[in-house]
């Protein structure tokens, strides 16, 4: 048995074969699974719980029914994206939503899980930006809109985004190693795993006279990428797309 830790799918309908691929997933390699982990960006975006059963998140959601449903525990991280997720999608699916951070037991090793833009403190704007969103009175107003207008507000935020991390320095937007540094020291862990910078790796350094660990998981941009970690260590398995799908981009944020 293993426990598997997966992070930014950004599926969205403009990506179908992506989600075939996430479905595909759920149904084989994941049933197997002692516990999934998702950390964050699972949707490009998510504009509230209504949104659901929709056609376009409908089978995603479904999916996720099964597996829990087959008793796999799932648990999800909110990402920048689709950090609206709520309790009614946590009822809806049988998922657990994480709290940031969350401390877990590994196989007998304590570790830190997240998506992982909070290390990413040199990144102001994007800081400030969260900031914002992350307000509960933000989030009840925002709710509170039409669907359609929710829609059209996060449609400008990802174009806001886009257009601002095509202008940054790529190394203000990785983690800053004093947050990484300060998260794993306030939680007593030598082991850290998150997603969010694209920029998957396996990153040891010196923490207080031991050795610590940051495991960086992969986007799925080109095809699934899966970290499986069991009693004897851990090890990245890709899921290759059926096709060559011409799938559209996705960068960091
Ligand atoms: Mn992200």
């Amino acid at each position: 048995m293993a426990t598997l830790f997966i992070s930014d799918l950004h599926l969205c309908a403009e990506r179908p074969a992506l989600t075939e691929l996430f479905l595909g997933f759920v149904k084989t390699r994941a049933t197997q699974a002692e516990a999934l982990y998702i950390l964050g960006d699972f949707f490009e975006f998510w504009v509230g719980d209504d949104v659901a059963l929709d056609d376009e998140h409908g089978p995603i959601t479904e999916g996720l029914q099964e597996l829990t449903g087959a008793g796999v525990p799932v648990y999800l991280a909110h990402g920048n994206r689709d950090f609206l997720l709520g309790t009614g999608y946590e009822s809806l699916t049988g998922i657990e939503l994480l709290p940031e951070p969350a401390c877990i037991d590994l196989y007998g090793r304590k570790t830190l899980i997240m998506h992982g833009d909070t290390l990413c403190t040199d990144d102001t704007e994007y800081q400030q930006f969260r900031a914002m969103v992350r307000a509960q009175d933000w989030q009840q107003t925002f709710l509170a809109k039409p669907l359609a207008e929710r829609r059209a507000i996060f449609h400008q935020y990802r174009r806001i985004s886009m257009e601002a991390t095509a202008t940054k320095k790529m190394e203000i937007m990785d983690v800053n190693q004093q947050a990484v540094t300060d998260v794993m020291r306030a939680h007593g862990v030598t082991l850290l795993i998150h997603g969010h910078t694209h920029r998957p790796g396996e990153h040891h350094f010196e923490l207080d006279g031991a050795d610590a660990t940051r495991l960086v998981l992969s986007d799925w941009d080109d095809g699934g990428s899966v970290l499986i970690v069991d009693r004897q260590g851990w090890r990245v398995e890709a899921l290759p797309l059926a096709a060559a799908t011409g799938l559209p981009k996705i960068k960091q944020g």
